[in-house]
């Protein structure tokens, strides 16, 4: 099948990654489109929690990882999500991704399972600037209490963020898969943003 160009939007897309910073609201917007999709929505952050739960050495290494919120190793990110990644394309024919790929070392590793069809074929980015994101996360701690949300922490996160994930967008860009939506409006227009983005409504 002939892909059509990108200002069609993507109403074929079945593989999807969102983009964004910490507190842009990846996980909300991800769920909402995987719904829409009637595909599995994969947050890896849950993946990862859910994995620290486990009573053992790597799930207790993994639990003091994430509470200092720093990037969990890539082959322990990898060794989560890409079996999660392939049962969802099977059961559900595609993904909607949130949290991963973090670096460029995730992303080459989804971009060798193309032959596979595990490869993203849109990504959308959430555009919140740094300031906002940092309101949104103290605003979650005060109200969820997230072990990882403490101030020193949302600062790191920030900061790995930029430097880590942020090239992760370039790339995707560079290979122009990427849908930019303004990630400060209401989480509503926003859905709407994204479906109305990708020619799903
Ligand atoms: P999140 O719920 O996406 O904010 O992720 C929470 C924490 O899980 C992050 O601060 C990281 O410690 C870890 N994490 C989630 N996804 C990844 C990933 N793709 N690579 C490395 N660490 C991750």
């Amino acid at each position: 099948m002939v892909n059509p160009p990108a200002e069609t939007g993507h109403p074929w897309a079945r593989r999807v990654v969102l983009l964004g910073p910490p507190g842009a609201g990846k996980s909300t917007q991800a769920g909402h489109l995987a719904r829409h999709l009637g595909v599995v929505h994969l947050p890896s952050g849950a993946l990862l929690r859910q994995a620290a739960e486990a009573n053992s050495p790597t799930g207790r290494a993994l639990a003091s990882i994430l509470e200092r919120g720093e990037l969990v190793a890539d082959d322990v990110v990898v060794a989560v999500v890409m079996p999660a990644l392939a049962h969802a394309v099977s059961s559900s024919g595609g993904y909607v991704l949130d949290g991963f790929p973090r670096d460029l070392a995730q992303a080459e590793v989804l971009g060798t399972s193309a032959g596979e069809g595990l490869a993203p074929q849109v990504v959308v980015y959430l555009e919140v600037n740094p300031n906002a994101s940092l309101k949104r996360l103290l605003a979650r701690a005060s109200r969820q209490g997230r072990s990882d949300d403490s101030l020193q922490t949302i600062e790191r996160r920030l900061k790995v963020y930029r430097e880590e994930t942020a090239p992760v967008l370039d790339h995707y860009s560079q290979a122009g898969i990427v849908v930019t939506i303004d990630g400060e409006a209401p989480a509503h227009l926003v859905s709407e943003q994204v479906l109305w983005r990708l020619r799903l409504e």
